[in-house]
């Protein structure tokens, strides 16, 4: 048995996005900026993708530009935002301490060219509190970025209020929400959003496309110089057959979006549920606010490296913390960010569903992450001293 569980990771590409790439990859693989019908044709294609992505999110064909993924996306959200701040005279932006590395690592470079960042908590479940954004506004803010939903621990945030909050004082808000489009209902207009990322890979979609959402009226500076495609914000010939999969993705993943959560979300309390049973363990995030495929747990007095390779073994593809660390020794910042020890976080495990699983293969992964912590703790200096009071256990 093959259990993939790491669709926080990436997703397997749908038949519907497989199919829909096809023809621009081979009859109709013209550049659409051609004059010639047969580039207008692509670029027909290009311009239909674009309205299909946005009807899936309630925004405007005109509102989205397409990139090279979420990474692209948050670093130019956020780069335009900071200009236009500088450029204004306010220099102070807002965000929290559990966000991607897209946005963190932008946001130190920001730092060094003498912005001021606020990191706001998270607290033991998670999620950021409204009023204590509120507070943390000040009249040089000039951007809050604040993500959708956590790509390790899977809570989701009370986007529609923080968007209310930035749009009553004139602040422009990004959201990093590559974890939540087509997996949880999003409208930027109800959600009162500024700017929003996305990447297609993460929806059974192609890697290397995504798009960035930009509300009518604010100004979105380009990051990568060249020709005049996406309307001069985005420069390079377009990558029409990523971006015709990725709207064929983003529509079907969209449409099943109620009766898909309603499944997976099922199974997710299933197996939180069995792997709460194993003794001085803990779920992190929070229980109600999550995606409907996320589980991550802490189990004490073990690595989570350890783990995932046994897991393998077993034929179970897992995480530990985010991809973007492992192979680090540091443990995930999420992790720490809401409150566990070092210790704590290294013993981490991440499990995310996809659209098919079943009910056997929970029941599966529950029976051998079980089999593995017992196995591993066995061998365990860690554990030893935790069992014999050396240590005290926290979990
Ligand atoms: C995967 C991910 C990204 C990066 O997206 P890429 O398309 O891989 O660059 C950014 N933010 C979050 C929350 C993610 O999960």
């Amino acid at each position: 048995m093959t259990i993939y569980a790491d669709n926080a990771a990436t997703t397997k590409m749908s038949r519907a996005a497989i199919e829909a790439m096809m023809p621009y990859l081979s009859d109709n693989f013209y550049n659409p900026s051609s004059l010639y019908s047969a580039g207008q044709r692509a670029k027909e294609a290009l311009e239909c993708a674009r309205e299909t992505v946005a009807r899936c999110i309630g925004a405007e064909a005109k509102e989205i530009i397409f990139t090279s993924g979420g990474s692209e996306s948050d670093n130019q959200a956020l780069i335009s935002a900071a200009s236009a701040g500088a450029r204004a005279g306010k220099r102070h932006i807002v965000t929290d301490g559990i966000e991607h590395h897209a946005v963190l690592n932008m946001l130190k470079k920001l730092k060094k060219d003498g912005f001021e960042i606020t990191y706001l908590p998270v607290h033991e479940n998670g999620i950021v509190r409204p009023e204590e954004l509120e507070a943390a506004l000040r009249d040089d803010t000039c951007l809050v970025s604040v993500m959708y939903a956590n790509n390790e621990i899977g809570t989701i945030q009370p986007i529609r209020e923080i968007g209310r909050i930035c749009r009553e004082h004139g602040v422009v808000f990004h959201t990093d929400a590559v974890q939540a489009v087509g997996h949880i209902p999003v409208d930027v207009k109800d959600d009162n959003i500024d700017m929003l990322s996305a990447s297609a890979h993460k929806f059974h979609g192609p890697k290397g496309v995504g798009f960035l959402y930009v509300r009518k009226g604010i100004r979105l500076t380009s990051f990568i110089e060249g020709g005049a495609q996406e309307r001069g914000r985005r420069a390079g010939t377009e990558n029409v057959a990523g971006i015709v999969s990725a709207a064929a993705a983003l529509k079907e993943s969209v449409s099943s979006i109620g009766e898909v959560s309603a499944r997976i979300t099922a199974l997710r309390d299933r197996l939180i549920k069995g792997l709460s049973e194993i003794p001085h363990s803990a779920l992190n995030g929070d229980a109600e606010n999550r995606l409907p495929s996320n589980v991550n747990f802490c189990f004490e007095g073990i690595e989570g490296e350890s783990l995932l390779l046994l897991l393998d073994d077993k034929g179970i593809c897992a995480s530990s913390g985010s991809a973007c660390t492992s192979g680090s020794l540091d443990p995930s910042h999420v992790l720490l960010a809401i409150g566990r020890t070092h210790d704590v976080a290294h013993g981490s495990l991440r499990l995310t569903l996809g659209d098919d699983a079943t009910e056997e293969e929970i029941d599966y992964i529950i029976a051998s992450v079980k089999d593995v912590v017992t196995r591993l703790r066995g061998f365990s200096p860690v554990w030893r001293d935790l069992c014999s009071g050396k240590l005290q256990h926290i979990l």
